[in-house]
């Protein structure tokens, strides 16, 4: 029995000691491991957060850059360049419906050549000193060139907008670096992120303690911007939380070991000693009896063998599986956390498209929650039409995964819980595949319907201005008329094809200079002064008649009209207006006046000559007729039958001729002395016709009355004497034994008609024109004497004061005279 105990103490005392320090070698060393495993499983995750971070901050550059790019091609924004005042109000609210809600956004600006704003999303924002100040890139930008800028503070993205290939005005963007950032932060604590640019670091997350451990970081470079990195670094403290929290795990494990290794042990002695014994009972058994035969039980060993085997397969086994939980939890567990920190909508699945992981963005986006989502065909967030679609482009895209945008150009919708197809823009990403992760392929999704509401609006607004841009141009084209746009700053002139093609060219000029190259120097000056006057402001626009050279040399009559713009520092900024081909007008308007001048002149002349003539022949007529006259007087009874005939002939065409001389005088006099114009009583007027026709009146028993007449602005002596003819010829022409003359007046319009109405013989419609002219008669001197000029001169009276004469009768019914005169009230 002592020698039992003394050999369990002897296996105690040598295996304990060898045994504990290997199981603490293994611990050590198991720790040592997963601590590495862990290390490389954060920097793969921080390699993968900074991956994504970068991309995720290139894409949101490049949709800044292409908001950009497709401001600047936007219709409106381009035309306000051609017509400021047109569509400043539409650009306005345009401008306005670009804010974003977004704490990063700023405001987005247009700019012109010389960087003094146009419009802005912020409405408070006017004049240079408050816009984004593009002085600092604005010759680069107008040579064509998009400028980027980073900074600790903003964010610049501009781009030059285009009229004709040429950089007009400049778009540009603005946003608050450190918000904007924010939005690619993770959330939980001890992580942290930097961007850093040329100059060194532009965005620090404000998480990272100083002083501490180094971090474990990893750097990404931003793709389309080479000066641009992302890090993201996470804190060592956290990163190896779980080893401390292992270490007490091992520190359990290794005294579990320990005490059950005693036990083992003091047991594994025991097992050990006690065959030992019995070996020993048994050789002295063989020793006694001398049966040599006889074997010791050699069971012992092996059941040692084996119990060492249990157990160290046991603690394996243990440790493998603590192992792999923890690093399929943590693996799962960052990707979450990154994840959800994106802005997006971001879904993942596995290589047979049932979805695996979905972050917050896709739940709000399609109003399913995660526990709808997870485990079902991806084919559940696409409207039935699609899916089929869907699923070959899903199996193709597994056959050779590779990241890729879809649906920049197609329309691609995602559908919602309530049914309704919601448009969206996919990115996807295929995944490294690894026993860790069942995540094959993950997809971004941006909801685009806002974008899509605001391009549609704009399309319509932009399908009313091509409409109307389309009529303008029709009716350009068809009236014939050159637009041309003058920009006051840089000289610069752009012109219509119509414009040039009245010169015959196929760019008739580009330049102010150029313009006034064209011009006829004799009409320099006057060009000149309607310009300066209309910058001047002293005429609110521009007008102005010059000749231009044509390419054959030839000169054509141009009429220019023009509007003066101007910018909102009330400067003069350009000028646009048309021209108007008006050499044939001009020409026949000369030809015109030409003909005019002659007739003037050859009236004049007629005039002169029939006064001289008329004067003159007087004189003669009169010595004819004095001796005709003392002739009959003296020598009548000494002249024979015939004699006296041809005397009477003689003194009767004389007075006829003297008549006719009178007539013709006074006629000629209607224009060269008359009176000036004063305001006349119509009933005096008639009562003085009626005074000097007093003698005719009674001879033929006429009745002459009127009604009570107006005043009106008149020659007094010519209104007198067209009464006075139109009277005496309704007595004249009157085969009735009381020849009645009415006279009356009617306001039409803003005249006053005067009528001269007579029951007399009447007159055939076909003379109602002709009767006006001179020398005009209907009868024979031997029915109705008379010269012809009476109512040649009543039309000359009624011309000079701008009135019109006329007649209306049938023969035998009378005839009613009918002059206008202008209402002296209206
Ligand atoms: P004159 O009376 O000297 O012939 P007028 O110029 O006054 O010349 O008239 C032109 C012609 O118009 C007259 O010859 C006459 O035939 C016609 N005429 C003018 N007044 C009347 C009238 N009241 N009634 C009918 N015929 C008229």
């Amino acid at each position: 029995m002592n020698e039992r105990k003394s050999l369990r103490a002897t296996i105690l005392i040598r295996v304990v000691p060898i045994t504990a320090m290997a199981l603490l070698l293994i611990v050590m060393v198991a720790r040592y491991g997963i601590l590495q495993m862990i290390k490389s499983e954060v920097i793969t995750r921080l390699e993968q957060a900074s991956f994504i971070t970068a991309d995720a901050l290139g894409g949101r550059l490049d949709l800044l850059r292409e908001s950009a790019a497709g401001l600047a091609e936007n219709d409106l924004i381009i035309h306000s360049i051609v017509d400021k005042s047109q569509r400043k109000e539409q650009l306005a609210v345009f401008f306005r419906s670009l804010k974003l809600p977004s704490p990063a956004f700023r405001r987005v600006t247009m700019t012109d050549y010389r960087g003094r704003i146009v419009a802005s999303s912020d409405v408070q924002r006017t004049g240079v000193q408050n816009g984004i100040e593009v002085r600092d890139f604005l010759e680069k930008v107008m040579q064509g060139s998009d400028h980027f800028e980073l900074d600790s503070d903003r964010i610049i993205m501009a781009t030059p907008v285009r009229y004709s290939g040429n950089a007009e005005a400049v778009i540009a963007i603005e946003y608050a670096t450190t918000a904007f950032m924010k939005e690619f932060q993770t959330l939980d604590a001890g992580h942290h992120l930097q961007v850093f640019g040329s100059g060194g670091a532009l965005y620090s997350s404000d998480q990272r303690e100083q002083g501490v451990s180094p971090w474990i970081a990893s750097t990404q470079q931003v793709r389309g911007y080479p000066n641009l990195r992302v890090e993201r670094s996470e804190s060592p403290e956290i990163a190896y939380a779980s080893v401390r929290s292992l270490d007490t795990f091992f520190a359990g494990v290794l005294l579990a070991c320990l005490a059950s290794l005693l036990y083992g042990i003091f047991a594994a002695a025991n097992a050990v000693t006690e065959p030992l014994t019995r070996m020993v009972g048994q050789i002295e058994q063989i020793e006694a009896s001398d049966d040599l035969s006889q074997r010791v039980d050699d069971g012992g060993p092996r059941e040692i063998q084996n119990l060492t085997s249990s157990f160290n397969s046991m603690i394996g086994s243990l440790s493998r599986t603590t192992v792999s939980l923890d690093r399929l939890q943590r693996s799962e567990e960052r990707l979450r956390v990154i994840i959800e920190s994106v802005p997006n909508g971001i879904i993942g699945t596995d290589d047979e498209g049932k979805i695996v992981l979905v972050n917050a963005g896709i739940e709000s986006m399609f109003g399913f929650s995660r526990t709808d989502l997870v485990g079902q065909s991806i084919e559940m967030l696409v409207p039935p039409s699609q899916r089929e679609r869907h699923k070959v482009d899903r199996v193709q895209f597994m056959r050779a995964p590779e990241p890729r945008s879809m649906a920049q150009r197609r329309e691609l919708f995602g559908l919602h819980r309530s049914g309704d197809a919601i448009p969206v823009e996919i990115e996807l990403t295929p995944m490294e595949r690894n026993d860790d992760m069942r995540i094959s392929v993950l997809a971004s999704v941006v909801d685009v319907s806002e974008r899509r509401r605001q391009e549609q609006k704009i399309s319509e607004k932009n399908q009313i201005i091509h409409e109307n841009e389309e009529r303008l141009s029709l009716a350009v084209r068809t009236a014939n008329i050159g637009l041309w746009d003058w920009n006051i700053g840089s000289s610069y002139v752009r012109v219509s094809p119509e414009l040039s093609a009245h010169l015959g060219e196929e760019t008739a000029y580009q330049d102010y200079p150029g313009w006034r190259a064209r011009v006829h120097p004799e009409d320099w000056d006057q060009a000149d002064a309607a310009v300066v006057d209309c910058i001047e402001g002293k005429s609110s626009r521009y007008e102005a008649t010059f000749r231009m050279r044509h390419r054959d040399s030839s000169y054509r009559w141009i009429l220019a009209q023009g509007q003066l713009i101007r910018d909102g520092d009330g400067e003069p900024d350009r000028m646009i207006g048309v021209h108007i081909d008006i050499t044939d007008q001009q020409l026949a308007a000369d030809e015109l006046q030409q003909v005019n001048q002659n007739l003037s002149r050859s009236n004049d002349e007629l005039e002169q000559f029939a006064y001289v003539a008329s004067h003159d022949l007087q004189e003669p007529l009169r010595k004819v007729t004095s001796f005709c006259e003392l002739l009959r007087e003296d020598c009548e009874e000494s002249l024979s039958e015939d004699g006296r005939r041809f005397l009477g002939y003689v003194v009767d065409g004389a007075t006829r001729m003297r008549t006719l001389i009178q007539d013709l005088l006074s006629f000629s006099r209607i224009e060269s002395q008359g009176q000036t114009h004063s305001l006349v009583d119509a009933n005096k007027a008639v009562l003085r016709a009626s005074r000097s026709l007093a003698a005719i009146i009674e001879e033929a028993g006429a009745e002459v009355t009127h009604d009570q007449l107006p005043e009106v602005v008149a020659d007094s002596t010519q209104l007198t004497q067209l009464l006075q003819n139109l009277i005496g010829n309704a007595i004249k022409y009157n085969g009735n034994p009381i020849p009645q003359v009415h006279i009356s007046s009617e306001l039409r319009d803003a005249s006053w008609v005067f009528s001269v109405r007579d029951n007399g013989i009447g007159i055939e419609p076909q003379y109602f024109e002709q009767i006006f002219g001179v020398f005009k008669r209907l009868h024979s001197m031997d029915t109705y004497r008379g010269t012809g000029i009476g109512l040649a001169i009543c039309k000359r009276i009624v011309d000079r004061m701008s009135g019109e004469i006329w007649v209306e009768s049938s023969p035998g019914e009378g005839s009613t005279f009918f002059f206008s005169v202008p209402n002296p009230v209206s």
